[in-house]
């Protein structure tokens, strides 16, 4: 069986994330999506909150699951068994970070490889830092992101949260 991880901050999840989520989950057996608790980034969001987004923006994929981590990345796949860790590549954006964050995670553990799936042409410039610079604007968030996150984006910024 098959097991992939798909680990990032989703802060918050967005269609981009969604689209990567539901390609990997057709190409293997089971996809864990792994929340990272505390990411290099100032959150808008705790990691319950990350968490329960994702699980409901995922929840029609029934071979998905989310899960929090606190740990190395390449330390959550050996703990669930996943061979492959999944990444989204944005053009332009993305890619060096991506080589190097997949070459450390190799010098770590060889036996495990990164696959990256192109984003999608609609959500290229699709980022969480930019729907949280919108959202807080009150930009509308339709399309970009599931109907519950646009609403957790409203309430937080609604009560007094800033970027
Ligand atoms: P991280 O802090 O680990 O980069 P993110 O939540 O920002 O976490 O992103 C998780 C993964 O999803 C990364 O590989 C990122 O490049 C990818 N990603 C982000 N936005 C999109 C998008 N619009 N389309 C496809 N992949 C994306």
């Amino acid at each position: 069986m098959a097991i992939v991880l798909y680990p990032g901050s989703f802060d918050p999840v967005s269609n981009g994330h969604v689209d990567v989520a539901t390609r990997a989950a057709s190409l293997f057996d089971r996809l864990i999506i792994g929340v990272f608790d505390s990411p290099q980034k100032r959150l808008l969001f705790s990691t319950e909150e990350r968490v329960e987004m994702v699980k409901k923006a995922v929840a029609h994929l029934p071979n998905v699951q989310v899960e929090a981590y606190t740990t190395l990345t390449i330390q959550l796949a050996r703990e669930l068994g996943a061979r492959i860790i999944i990444r989204g590549l944005r053009m332009g954006s993305d890619f060096e970070w991506e080589f190097d964050m997949a070459l450390m995670n190799k010098k770590l553990a060889p036996e495990i490889d990164t696959l990256c799936f192109m984003a999608d042409l609609e959500y290229q410039f699709l980022s969480s830092s930019l729907l949280k610079e919108t959202a807080q604007g009150g930009g509308c968030l339709d399309e970009l992101v599931p109907k519950h996150v646009a609403v957790a984006l409203r309430e937080k910024f609604s009560s007094g949260a800033s970027l």
